[in-house]
């Protein structure tokens, strides 16, 4: 078989940043150091920089790592005086049932355009790399230790034969395998459809997801912390739906992961 120098390859088939299409440096003249805060110099740490280096560049990582005080439960960003408040005005008079959410960013420019691309071109290579980066929010989170379980929100069957995609599954598999930590596709499913989520006010979004999802196995989730995975969460109310379902099911505590964190609804 033909050996081809790995070097040659990138001089051939130079790599491009994912969010601007900007030609990424060589290998060998990249930036010693591109994760300004990392938890550790494991080989997990230097999986995530190899990662970034090959997939983003220096102006679009420095989009993506945001560092904005949220609101510990609901993620929504909050004044810096307001951080050690327990919950924002957002989701204080809302009963999620999940403990909180780790989220790339806000639904708003390069992720928004970046979420939108993954949904509307099917890009499984894009998904996994922003699985790779909330892998690395939650990674470097208080509740990475904790985790014993990664699912993905379920969509409908026939949503999903209509698309042939479901961002989320593929997501949460990226995150999985960033982190470490079991994947199962296998807990959650839907058992109705459900209109979408986009037109409805907030109180008829939880209407709308009541009882819209149920337990695919019997598998015992007693004890367990679970992280839910989506890939935007705006009232919140699909992923407290389906931690409801999960903590019925014995599951200790979850915990819910998306890339983007949507704008306020009424
Ligand atoms: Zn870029
Ligand atoms: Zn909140």
């Amino acid at each position: 078989m033909l050996k081809i120098n790995r070097s040659l390859i990138t001089l051939l088939f130079p790599a491009h940043c994912l969010g601007c299409e900007k030609e990424l440096p060589q290998p060998q003249t990249r930036r010693p150091l591109l994760i300004g805060k990392i938890r550790d110099t494991s080989t997990q740490g230097s999986t995530f920089q190899d990662s970034f280096e090959t997939h983003w560049c220096l102006d679009c990582w420095k989009r993506l790592n945001d560092h904005t005080p949220r609101c510990p439960k609901c993620a929504a960003t909050v004044a810096e005086h307001n951080v050690l408040i327990d919950r924002c005005p957002l989701c204080r008079d809302l009963d999620l049932k999940f403990d909180s959410v780790v989220s790339v960013g806000d639904y708003k420019c390069l992720i928004q355009e970046l979420v939108i691309r993954m949904k509307n071109q099917l890009d499984e290579q894009l998904a996994v790399q922003l699985g790779n980066l909330l892998g690395y929010h939650i990674h470097n989170s208080d509740i990475a230790g904790e985790l014993n379980l990664i699912v993905p929100i379920p969509t409908h069957w026939w949503r999903r034969a209509k698309r042939g995609f479901h961002g989320a599954e593929i997501v949460a598999r990226s995150v999985a395998s960033a982190c470490e930590i079991p994947y199962s596709a296998n807990v959650l499913r839907c058992v109705r459809n459900t209109k979408k989520q986009g037109t409805l006010t907030t109180a008829g979004r939880f209407r709308n997801v009541q009882n819209a999802f149920g337990l695919r196995s019997s598998h015992s989730l007693s004890g367990l912390n679970i992280m839910l995975i989506d890939d935007v969460m705006t009232s919140g109310a699909t992923l407290s739906e389906a931690a409801r379902i999960l903590l019925k099911a014995g599951a200790s505590k979850v915990y819910t992961g998306v890339i983007a964190r949507g704008a306020r609804v009424s």
